[in-house]
């Protein structure tokens, strides 16, 4: 059986982002943190917001975080993609928020301050990370 459908987008890794987006393949939340002052950076960037010194690291995040807030998207955008979907900004524990998609709910269960959980869809280059009610 042959799906037609078109693939959905995925994202590739570059230098800055390759630890938060390979650290799936082993089970690990990898977010950059701050060398100086150990503030959590996401997305990586080169300076820390608080401190602005250009040292930094990779560590491992708990996983654990809530639904800060979210969206159900009924109209399709991409093909790839099956309507309806959401679209859900985490609160990490450690604090940063991260953009990403709900996984084994669903969408008129979704709510704001909702524990989740990290797990991770495994494509060739990248893993993706996503989350579940925890
Ligand atoms: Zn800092």
């Amino acid at each position: 059986m042959t799906d037609e459908r078109p693939s959905r987008p995925i994202p590739e890794a570059d230098d800055a982002s390759r630890p938060f987006f390979e650290g799936g393949f082993e089970g690990k939340l990898m977010l950059m943190r701050c060398s100086e002052c150990r503030a959590w950076r996401l997305p990586a960037r080169q300076h820390c917001d608080n401190c602005l010194s250009d040292a930094f690291g990779w560590e491992q995040a708990s996983g654990r975080g809530s639904v800060r807030t979210y969206g159900v998207m009924h109209q399709k955008y991409h093909p790839g993609f099956e309507t309806p979907y959401n679209v859900t900004i985490v609160e990490l524990e450690e604090g940063p928020r991260l953009p990403t998609t709900l996984v084994g709910i669903e969408p008129g269960s979704i709510r704001v301050g909702m524990p989740v959980v990290v797990e991770f869809e495994l494509h060739d280059d990248v893993a993706l990370p996503q989350f579940r009610p925890a």
